[in-house]
């Protein structure tokens, strides 16, 4: 009898419930999330390779019988598991000696005769240079003479094993499941775009992505651009961007406070607030944004603009106008450091044109913390600056109508939602302004932040010198030293950053033991702070402003200065362990320097020996300070998992797509997704859309919009 695709894994014989919670564990609970599970690569079982056909360097699937194998205890003291096995194969052409490292389980289980399959790379033996061998290849054990259609003749998927469930495995509940599978299979796309796109039916389309036909390609396949793998990637990316573009319908349908921007009083605010002479970007980009404040729809746009573009002032003035319209603005920065900076040069810009600013972080005494919030109820508060605590349950706005965030890339999507609906209590939803000074290469924003408007801020303040960045390594560190005890003799002060606060295993100079270190030795007559994230609120406040006041000449820190500290006279910034940082980590710290008139400089200290792709990373930031130009450099490196740290990539629900990998189909999906939501004679086709897809994506989307 047909199945449906709600049917549960545990249903498939061969997964018995030991095996069932193991998928279970990895989100695999039905025949649908199992589809889900594709292969990472497949492997051309129709044409096998001849052992005589074998040359050192290249990549092989043979089939050939076992000769004989054995393990051999490799070194005294070594766990048995660990035994590296020896294997000997043959076909009719020769024979293959292959080593497996850690093989000890394979003893007992291979006989003399039996058939099986290795892929992989054949190496040169390096103790005896005449012989060709495979090391640790994949192998699979076929069944016996009546191979069956899933292993051999055929193009075959391999997985990635779940727990001790191997890739053989899944294979053939992949297979049973697809036979027993109902026809009547949801299709998410409207039948007319799936014609138009030329793409496979989404039933049709699982079954070649697991078993594809003979004639399809292996190249094709394993590049991730079958018709059918391109179909499924087509739908992440597109259910992914319908939410985004219903999410934005919907903040579109919202009603918000059409502020009055032209008004003399307004005008009167803005200028008396400035400190200095915008430049062009600023100009524009608040223009850009005041139009939206006009409107009594929600503003909903994103200010991306290197670091030092000036971000802050921009958002300060969109604050004037929201006060100027009897609303209230907040600021949310992600560490207590920014928002103790930004609440004090808020108060020192805003109080010329009187506003009252508040700050609420976590660190204030529960006394102060009740009467912040106190003043946040009343309206007393006019602009409230803080960290996640502004979005706790407790915190209660009168009038929120401007909500920003800052440095959104270390944020959620969730939580820019969950301020905004601090005001939608209110009966109007707040306009809100995100700003981020991580470049982020067009297809990333384009799936992190595909909701938003965007504003470019492309244009440095004047009189900045650029920054000097070089690249040394450990044995220099003295000269290191030298160096900036000259720059302080000049008056200026100095970052030294390090990975870690404290000792560890991994043999990483620590912020804590180096502060000591350099205080009593290296820097004896030099004033010195040290500044980490586990400090109490009261203390890193303190060593903040004492470096501010230029108090403290050096401040140690670990990566807690990484975004937004302002200290203009700090001109020379030393990481050292540079090698462990990310490159757009790295960008964000050197952008703590060069935000004065004085020539800054950037020391990047690795170690002695570095590896290539370390040594290309840095090499990346003594050539440019263009911020887009590194990220791009550290999306290709890194890929875009961890570039935005794998908790967002992994909310965004993408198994098979990847957005570095298929840019084009996700602008193409993207366009599609918003054709359908914006175009009102596809309201009919939406709804079907909408109506077949399954639970867990309206949850998603759900939790998206309401937070
Ligand atoms: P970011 O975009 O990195 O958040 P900030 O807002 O912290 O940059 O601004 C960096 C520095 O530049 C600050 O010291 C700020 O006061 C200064 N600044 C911003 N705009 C201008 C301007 N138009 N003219 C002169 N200095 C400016
Ligand atoms: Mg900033």
């Amino acid at each position: 009898m047909p199945l449906p695709l709600t049917t549960e894994v545990r249903m498939l014989k061969g997964v018995g419930p030991q095996r069932a919670e193991m998928l279970a564990k990895r989100g695999i609970r039905t025949f649908e999330e199992l589809l889900a599970y594709l292969p990472f690569r497949y492997e051309d079982r129709i044409h096998f390779s001849t052992i005589r056909e074998i040359q050192p360097g290249g990549t092989y699937t043979i089939r050939a019988r076992v000769a004989s194998g054995g393990a051999v205890q490799s070194l005294r003291g070594f766990r048995k598991a660990d035994a590296v096995y020896h294997l000997l194969v043959q076909d009719d052409t020769g024979s293959l000696p292959c080593k497996f490292f850690h093989g000890g389980y394979l003893e007992g289980r291979l006989k003399p005769g039996q058939l099986v399959i290795l892929h992989g790379k054949a190496e040169i033996d390096r103790l005896r240079p005449a012989r060709i061998e495979m090391v640790n290849p994949q192998m699979e054990l076929l069944s016996g003479e009546g191979e069956d259609s899933t292993e051999v003749g055929r193009i075959v998927p391999i997985y990635e094993a779940i727990g001790t469930f191997g890739s053989r495995g899944i294979r053939r509940a992949m297979y049973m499941a697809l036979q027993q599978l109902a026809a009547d299979f949801p299709d998410p796309l409207p039948a007319p775009l799936r014609q138009r796109l030329g793409y496979p039916a989404r039933r049709e389309a699982f079954i070649a992505a697991h078993f594809p036909p003979a004639a399809e390609s292996i190249d094709a396949l394993n590049a991730f651009s079958s018709p059918a793998q391109r179909r499924l990637i087509f739908d992440e990316f597109f259910l992914y961007q319908l939410s985004l573009a219903l999410d934005r319908r919907a903040i579109r349908r919202e009603n918000a406070i059409a502020f009055a921007v032209r008004e003399e009083r307004v005008r009167e605010a803005l200028k008396r607030i400035l400190p200095f002479k915008p430049t062009g970007a600023q100009k524009r980009v608040l223009a850009e944004i005041a139009s939206d404040l006009e409107k009594p729809t929600p503003m909903n746009r994103l200010l991306q603009g290197d670091v030092g573009s000036g971000k802050t002032i921009v958002a300060l003035e969109a604050a004037v106008i929201a006060i100027e319209n009897g609303c209230q603005a907040a600021l949310m920065a992600p560490t207590e450091i920014l928002a103790v900076q930004h609440y004090l040069s808020a108060r020192r810009i805003l109080s010329r044109a009187g506003y009252r600013v508040e700050l609420l972080i976590s660190g204030l005494k529960p006394k102060e913390k009740a009467a912040a919030r106190e003043r946040i109820r009343t309206g007393e508060a006019q602009m409230v600056i803080g960290t996640h605590a502004l979005i706790e349950d407790d915190v209660e706005f009168a009038r929120l109508g401007l909500a920003c965030i800052d440095e959104q890339h270390r944020f959620g999507v969730l939580q820019r939602k969950r301020l905004m609906d601090k005001a939608a209590k209110h009966g109007h939803a707040p306009h809100v302004l995100v700003l981020t000074a991580t470049p982020i290469p067009r297809t990333l924003s384009l799936t992190l932040y595909g909701d938003l408007d965007v504003s470019l801020l492309d244009e440095l303040p004047p009189g900045r010198t650029p920054i000097e960045t070089r690249l040394t390594s450990e044995p220099h560190l003295g000269g290191v030293w030298e160096f900036l005890r000259g720059e302080i003799a000049r008056g200026r002060q100095a970052f030294v950053v390090y990975p870690v606060i404290e000792e560890s295993k991994l043999e990483l100079k620590a912020a804590m033991a180096e502060y000591a270190r350099l205080s009593k030795e290296v820097f004896p007559t030099l004033r010195l702070g040290l500044l980490h994230g586990r400090l109490p609120s009261e203390e890193k406040d303190g060593v903040m402003q004492r470096f501010r006041a230029n108090e403290l000449q050096i401040l140690v820190a670990t990566t807690v200065v990484e975004v937004g500290v302002d200290v203009p006279n700090a001109s020379v910034m030393v990481i050292e362990h540079a090698e462990r940082f990310g490159l757009s980590q790295l960008h964000q710290l050197r952008g703590r320097i060069g935000r004065g008139g004085e020539k800054s400089f950037c020391i990047l200290v690795g170690p002695q020996r570095m590896s290539d792709e370390a040594r290309l990373r840095l090499e990346t930031l003594v050539r440019t300070t263009n911020g887009f130009e590194i990220a791009e450099t550290d999306l290709q490196l890194r890929g875009p998992g961890e570039f935005f740290g794998t908790r967002q990539h992994g909310d965004l629900g993408f198994h098979i797509a990847n957005p570095l990998r298929d840019r084009e189909l996700l602008e193409l999906a993207r366009g599609e997704a918003f054709a359908l939501v914006e175009d009102h004679a596809q309201a009919a086709a939406l709804q079907s859309v909408l109506r077949v897809l399954p639970p867990h994506w309206h949850q998603r989307y759900h939790l998206a919009r309401i937070g």
